[in-house]
């Protein structure tokens, strides 16, 4: 069944009509569990990457130097869903393991979830999802002349001192965009890290439902009249319908979870603008990855929890913002 936006509870451009000049269509990307190829659009699926391009790799002395071996995380991710899977009695506390998994998840909670040593050598990048425009509509209004696919790769460690990133609390994050009917001949195999610095930054593979939406911004990227205006409408509206009265913000504004274009949220640091290093323009956000595909009335019907499996930040959003003057400029990153 394919994941579905419920209506809205009301339509907000009805009481304030001028919003529909910041209206952006956004698409809702909705990862599921799959098993994706390359010829897919997808999250945490194989890249369509030609044989002759080398793979990607992160060279810098990481910081930190303990992680989780990939294979280990993939085991970890393996027993947690077997165990969610097996029946357990309603008031049994925590999930029912086996004593042997017991053993081995033990082993790496004692450690911070990181109980491997990463000898420093360089990394091939992991690569983290790719979009091609015949799938994603939202697309196209980002893509360079001449291409119509987005890839999107990670070093899978933190502390990066990126040129051109926004912040340095996410991985280290590399767009490639080309035309897919270049690739001729498409890479087998797929390097990967053998390490990783959290479990959370290995995607499990999903497949992608694609659904196109309206978004309307945040309330602190509008005119400050109007956002004032919202908020006043939506108290009397509150003390009408009570608790149950839908809030700008949560339910009338911009879809949560992965997506491509419309607005971006900044509802744990406040608005921060974020400019092009290189020209000056105002960015726009591209991507958007997020650890849900949920968020109160926006959360899909048939619901879901962590469809892909990665978490940036303490459970939220992980940005890309490019260049609308020229998309090929390095893009910037921010965590919300
Ligand atoms: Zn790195
Ligand atoms: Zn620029």
């Amino acid at each position: 069944m394919k994941p579905t936006t419920p209506y809205r509870p009301l339509d907000i451009t009805i009481p304030f009509p001028e919003l529909t000049a910041y209206a952006r269509t956004a698409t809702r990307l909705h990862p599921r569990r799959g098993t994706p190829t390359a010829a897919d659009s997808s999250v945490g699926g194989p890249l369509l990457w030609p044989t002759d391009e080398a793979w990607p790799v992160c060279g810098e002395a990481h910081g930190r130097v303990r992680g989780v071996r990939t294979e280990r995380a993939r085991r970890y991710e393996r027993m947690v869903e077997e165990a969610w899977a097996r029946p357990r009695p309603a008031d049994a506390e925590g999930l029912p393991y086996t004593d042997a998994e017991r053993v081995e998840l033990d082993a790496m909670s004692s450690s911070g979830h990181q109980p491997d040593r990463h000898d420093g050598t360089p990394l091939p990048l992991l690569a983290v999802a790719q979009f091609y425009a015949r799938d994603v509509p939202d697309l196209a209004g980002f893509a360079p002349p001449g291409t119509d696919l987005l890839q999107v790769l990670w070093c899978p460690f933190t502390g990066h001192d990126d040129e051109g990133a926004f912040s340095d609390m996410g991985p280290s994050t590399r767009l490639r965009w080309r035309r897919a009917a270049d690739v001729t001949e498409p890479l087998a195999r797929q390097p990967e890290p053998a390490i990783v610095e959290r479990t959370h930054y290995l995607p499990r593979p999903c497949v992608l439902f694609p659904e196109q939406v309206v978004d309307h911004p945040f309330g602190d990227c509008l005119p400050r009249e109007l956002d004032e205006r919202i908020q006043a409408w939506e108290d009397a509206l509150a003390e009408r319908a009570g608790a149950a009265a839908p809030r700008y913000q949560d339910d009338l504004s911009l879809a949560p979870g992965w997506k491509i274009g419309g607005w971006d949220s900044w509802h744990r640091t406040d608005l921060v603008r974020v400019f092009c290093r290189e020209c000056g323009t105002e960015m726009r956000v591209l991507l958007t990855m997020d650890a849900y595909d949920s968020g109160g009335s926006w959360g899909p019907y048939p619901p879901v929890d962590r469809p892909t499996g990665i978490t940036v930040g303490r459970d939220g959003e992980y940005r890309a913002f490019t260049c609308p003057s020229n998309p090929t400029r390095p893009h910037r990153m921010s965590i919300q």
